[in-house]
């Protein structure tokens, strides 16, 4: 059997390319821009904001191939995003394009929104988190010279935190930059006899215009993997990053994991524009928002 380490191999490729307008007229701030659309700045950078409310997420990214994301779909104009004193600014006519996508609110509870804390889990679920690499295996090397193993502990650490404030006993196949044998990965989670193990990685590809996120499962995948990579899939959606979905690939630990598994590829690290989102801790934070939120509701149906 031939067993494929992960962010090795190129995948099929994809055109690319956003148009860009015209210099805009007249820009907003993205706080000033959440505030008169009813939504609260969740996260907020350099290269990317993420604005939500009960009913709806929005996602900007900045040039190039700066785009909005309402609820997950692109929207409207694209491009003339920029970034001024670490905050983004966009065309005013942005305004008019999200305001026309956004759902209503509930009005019993405008500006509420459930946090992780006060949702109960139905069952408490033993998770293991796989941060792809480390220690001598770098993974990925980015356009911008970053470790891929760097960015997966990151994530991997914040939704392994998010996952245990909400209950879950979670284990992390490594905390510190170390290198663990692919094997030993899977054989953490069955001797713990894990109800979940969610492998972490950001990809690469010879197309430095090939971008996007996938979701893995092994070939001979069982229901339970399939359904929490769909789960993972959709959840994804809401980062803005293109969604290349739900794929079959016999990585190793998905291969030797008896429990139900799969291998999120956050992105391209060969790409410039997801190479500097991934590094970016106010999108890295709205990654691990979406890998826990698909990670929960996945559990029902484990
Ligand atoms: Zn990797």
């Amino acid at each position: 059997m031939i067993l494929i380490t992960g962010c090795q191999s190129g995948q099929t490729v994809g055109s690319l390319g956003d148009p860009l307008l015209a210099a805009p007229r007249q820009t907003i701030g993205v706080r000033q821009l959440a505030g008169r659309l009813g939504l609260d700045v969740a996260s907020s950078g350099s290269c990317s904001a993420t604005l939500r409310n009960t009913a709806n997420t929005v996602t900007v990214f900045k040039d190039p191939g700066g785009r909005v994301y309402v609820n997950g779909l692109a929207i409207g104009p694209t491009g003339g995003i920029t970034c001024s004193n670490g905050a983004l600014l966009l065309p005013i006519e942005f305004e008019s394009a999200i305001r026309r996508r956004l759902r209503a609110t509930p009005p019993e509870s405008p500006r509420e929104k459930p946090t992780e804390k006060q949702a109960k889990p139905v069952r408490k679920r033993r998770i293991v988190i796989d941060p792809g690499h480390g220690g001598k295996d770098p993974g990925a090397i980015g356009v911008l010279g970053t470790h891929e193993k760097v960015i997966n502990l990151k994530v991997a650490i914040d939704v392994a935190a998010r996952l245990r404030r909400i209950g879950h006993d979670v284990h992390l196949t490594r905390s510190t930059d170390v290198f663990i044998e692919l094997n030993d990965r899977a054989a953490l989670a069955n001797r713990l006899k894990a109800d979940l193990f969610v492998s972490i990685h950001a990809n690469h590809n010879p197309r430095p215009t090939f971008r996007g996120y996938t979701v893995f499962v092994a070939n001979k995948a069982s229901a339970a993997s399939k359904a929490c990579g769909q789960s993972l899939v959709t959840a994804l959606q809401r980062t803005g990053i293109r969604n290349l979905g739900l794929r079959r690939m016999d990585f190793r630990v998905l291969v030797r994991t008896h429990c139900p598994a799969v291998l999120v590829e956050m992105g391209h690290l060969s790409n410039r524009a997801e190479a500097r989102l991934l590094e970016e801790m106010a999108f890295q934070k709205t990654m691990t928002e979406a890998i826990t939120s698909g990670i929960v509701s996945s559990l029902p149906r484990l």
